[in-house]
Order: structure tokens, then C-alpha cells, then sequence
């Protein structure tokens, strides 16, 4: 079906694990002596995830640059998973890093920063009312709250497959018998069947039929899918989306987390969205922990009218280190002279070039693969079209395939996202980092293909 050899693959595989095991010495030694202390040897248990069956640890990150413990150094299109989507320590976010630690990490007082960054949120996004969190899994749970506070509806409606963070309302897929939990759901509070609807992507007839029930308080969606492959919309549905949740008085949430690839002010911007809310983490403090939250006038101001509400103390939104001056130092920076219109401009065609290179590739050798590309960032999948939805997205995936193709490049000094079959431009990377990727890309599928 993926058009590999599979003995080819599978003997590869065992060829890559056995030279991960023999160059990274160093790595192996502190991943065995970290196994005593921390659970799975690693500081998060994702972190098990690299496909050499231990993580490379860190020496040094710059640019986009990454050099393990064994001296090996890599182009990083892994990128943080798109924290360091501005490339490794942007020495103007180091600069204003270093200032405001010197001045002054947390004290629960805003400074002045927070208000420009306010100031310029509304001008990349078009809300007018912002709040700073610590991470987007933070920004997305306050906004579940609000919406269900100034709607007075209990559930949320979110795509099948998606990925919104460590969200217990999220962790639903659409099954053949409705909503369902998803698989390898931690824990959770509640049956996510309780606080979820979960539909398809790209299906208006079933979201207008969940949406009928009015009780659904808001739409938590990435405007594209991005953490099952990238599922574009398709033309016409975010019109739809937003039509239908206004007809029921659903609010819209668009998370623009990992679509923040797609230009300064994300696709909102880039496709002229209308949302009630974003959110967005990640890149946008470099990765320094940072977060926001945009609501639109109207939810800014249901919000405090809501007399009962607590958001000031123990009513469920909050984070002590939300808005702290480190922070929000990093995102003003970041926003000012990292992330701008210029540095996109030259981002996204380096994503295009990563796109046409891997197309080159899977033609040369007849694979029934495609890639998607959104702004900065690519995705290559083991399927001949592009998904329509996340399950479609899902039923292609090939761990062992991808496991073999990122070892591969790992092994040849290529960086990838554990997670995904992801590329990710920083302002740092340089077409030649782009051609490296499609020559080892090359030689690894040329190694295997059937
Ligand atoms: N939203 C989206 C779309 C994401 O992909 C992620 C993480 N991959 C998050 C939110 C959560 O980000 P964090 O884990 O940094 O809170």
C-alpha cells in the first residue's frame, strides 16, 4: 500500500537503530543514568517518542542548529515542534531575555510590554481584548471556560483527531457510533462523551447536524489540521464554519498554535477568519513559555458581565506565572524583530522548496506519497491525496515507515519532529539546509522503495 519493500524496511530499521546506538555513546550514558530517577529516563514522557529508542540530549541549540552531546550537529526542522519557530535563542530575544531576568522574572505585576503586545495582537489577529497565558494548552482551556460561562452551554465541539493540548474536552474522535473517547485518553475527569461532540473535518452536514442541538457552547478548531498530517480546508468550509456556529450561537475558537506557519497574523489573518477567539502558544515567546488568548468585543464584555464569575481568584482561570514580565519580554521581542512580515516572506518559500523537493523524490521512485504545505511548514504522508479529515489522516499512518525515515535522517544529521513527518523554516534556515533534507530523504527512500 505505501509502495516499501517491507523486509527492505524492516532490515533498515534494525541497520539505523544499530548506528544511533554505536555514534551517540554519550547520549546513551545520560539517558541510562536519567532512567533512574525520571520516568522513562526522560524529563516528559513524549520525550521516549525519538525514534532511536533514546532521546539525542542537548548541547546546544542556535539558529537552526541543534549539536548533541556526542558532537553531532543537525538541521533542525523539528524546530521545538514550532516553539522555536523563530529559530534557536533570536539574539534580540535573548537580549530582552537577559534584561527583564535582570529586572525582574515574576512579581504579579504587568509591565509595560504587555500592553504592546496586546497592541499588537490585535493588529496581527483583529481581536481587541487579550489575555496572556503560559503555554496554548492554557490560553485554550481558559477559552473553553469562557465560552461556556457566557453561553451557558456545557458541551464543546471539536474535530475528530485533532490536538489542542493536554484538553480533557478534546481527547474525542467521531466513531461510527457517534463521539467517542479517544484512544489512550490518561485519566480522564469525565467521559469526554459528556463534553463533547467530535465531527470530521471538512463535513458541514454533520456539523450542522451537531450544532442543531443548541447546546454546544463553542467550536474549538485549528483553522488546518496540523497534528494528524495537514488537512486543509476545504474552499467555502470556513465560511460555512462560521455561518453555522453563528446561526446557533456557538462561539468560534480558532487555534492558531502550529497555523500561525501560515503568515504574521496566522491563517485569521492570511484567509480573513472572523473568529470569537484565538489562542496561540509556542512560537510565540521563541519558546519561552508564553501564551494568548484573543476575544472578540463581544465575548470580551459577556465575560464581565457574568456578576458570579470569579476570574480574579479561585473561579478556574488563572496561572500564577501567566503574564509574567520574562514572558511577556520574550513575545514583545519575538513579535517586534523575529516573527515579521519579512522574516515570513522568506520562510515560506524555503517551505515550498522542502515541498518540491520530497515531490521530486516520490516521483522519481512512483510512491503513492503526498505533501501538504502551509506557509512555513510541510508534511509529507503515505498516501497518493491529501487527507479530507483527521481519521482519514489517522488510517494512513505508518509508525514503522516514519520511525525508519526520521532515524535515517537523524542518523545523517537531520532534525525531525518526533510527532509528525514535519518541516518547519525558521528565519535561520537556508536553502541549502532544505536541499540536505532532500538528499537524505532521497537516499533513505531509496534504500526501501518497492
Ligand atoms: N494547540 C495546538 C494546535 C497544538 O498543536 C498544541 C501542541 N502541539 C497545543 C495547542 C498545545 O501546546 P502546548 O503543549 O505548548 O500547551
Amino acid at each position: 500500500m505505501t509502495g516499501v519493500d517491507r523486509e527492505r524496511l524492516a532490515a533498515g530499521l534494525d541497520e539505523e537503530l544499530a548506528r544511533f546506538a554505536r555514534e551517540n555513546p554519550r547520549s546513551r550514558e545520560l539517558y541510562g543514568r536519567a532512567r533512574s530517577s525520571l520516568v522513562g529516563g526522560v524529563p516528559m514522557p513524549w520525550m521516549m517518542r525519538w525514534a532511536g529508542g533514546f532521546p539525542v540530549f542537548l548541547e546546544n541549540a542556535a539558529g537552526a542548529r541543534v549539536t548533541d552531546v556526542d558532537g553531532h550537529t543537525y538541521v533542525d526542522l523539528c524546530l521545538g515542534d514550532t516553539g522555536a519557530m523563530t529559530g534557536h535563542g533570536p539574539p534580540t530575544v535573548v537580549e530582552a531575555v537577559a534584561q527583564q531576568a535582570a529586572r525582574g522574572i515574576t512579581t504579579m505585576l504587568p509591565t509595560e510590554d504587555a500592553g504592546w503586545v496586546g497592541e499588537e495582537m490585535e493588529r496581527r489577529f483583529g481581536l481587541p481584548r487579550w489575555l496572556l497565558t503560559l503555554t496554548a494548552t492554557d490560553a485554550n482551556r481558559t477559552a473553553l471556560r469562557i465560552c461556556r460561562e457566557v453561553t451557558g452551554r456545557r458541551k464543546v465541539l471539536v474535530y475528530s483527531y485533532c490536538y489542542h493540548g493536554t484538553v480533557d474536552e478534546a481527547f474525542a474522535v467521531a466513531g461510527t457510533e457517534g463521539t467517542r473517547s479517544r484512544e489512550g485518553n490518561v485519566g480522564p475527569p469525565v467521559d469526554p462523551v459528556e463534553t463533547t461532540v467530535a465531527v470530521e473535518f471538512n463535513d458541514v452536514a454533520m456539523l450542522e447536524e451537531a450544532l442543531a442541538g443548541g447546546d454546544v457552547a463553542c467550536v474549538l478548531a485549528e483553522p488546518a489540521m496540523t497534528n494528524m498530517g495537514i488537512v486543509l480546508p476545504e474552499p467555502g468550509y470556513h465560511e460555512d464554519l462560521r455561518r453555522l456556529t453563528r446561526d446557533a450561537g456557538t462561539l468560534l475558537i480558532i487555534d492558531e498554535t502550529h497555523t500561525f506557519s501560515a503568515g504574521p497574523g496566522g491563517c485569521t489573518e492570511a484567509w480573513g477568519l472572523d473568529p470569537d477567539l484565538v489562542t496561540i502558544g509556542k512560537a510565540i515567546g521563541s519558546g519561552v513559555p508564553a501564551g494568548a488568548l484573543g476575544l472578540s468585543d463581544d465575548v470580551g464584555g459577556r465575560m464581565l458581565q457574568s456578576a458570579h464569575a470569579d476570574y480574579e481568584d479561585t473561579g478556574g482561570v488563572g496561572g500564577t506565572l501567566a503574564g509574567n514580565a520574562l514572558s511577556v519580554a520574550a513575545v514583545r521581542a519575538t513579535l517586534e524583530s523575529v516573527l515579521t512580515e519579512d522574516a515570513f516572506e522568506r520562510m515560506v518559500p524555503l517551505a515550498g522548496r522542502f515541498r518540491e523537493g520530497v515531490e521530486a523524490v516520490i516521483a522519481e521512485h512512483g510512491l503513492p506519497w503526498s505533501i501538504v504545505q502551509l506557509g512555513c511548514r510541510s508534511e509529507y504522508r503515505f498516501d497518493p491525496a491529501p487527507a479530507r479529515n483527521g481519521t482519514e489522516a489517522h488510517a494512513s499512518s505508518d509508525p514503522e515507515l516514519e520511525r525508519y525515515l526520521h532515524l535515517h535522517a537523524l542518523n545523517r544529521g537531520v532534525l525531525l519532529t518526533p510527532f509528525h513527518n514535519m518541516a518547519l523554516m525558521s528565519p535561520d534556515t537556508t536553502a541549502e539546509d532544505v536541499d540536505r533534507h532532500t538528499e537524505v530523504f532521497g537516499e533513505g527512500v531509496a534504500a526501501i522503495a518497492g
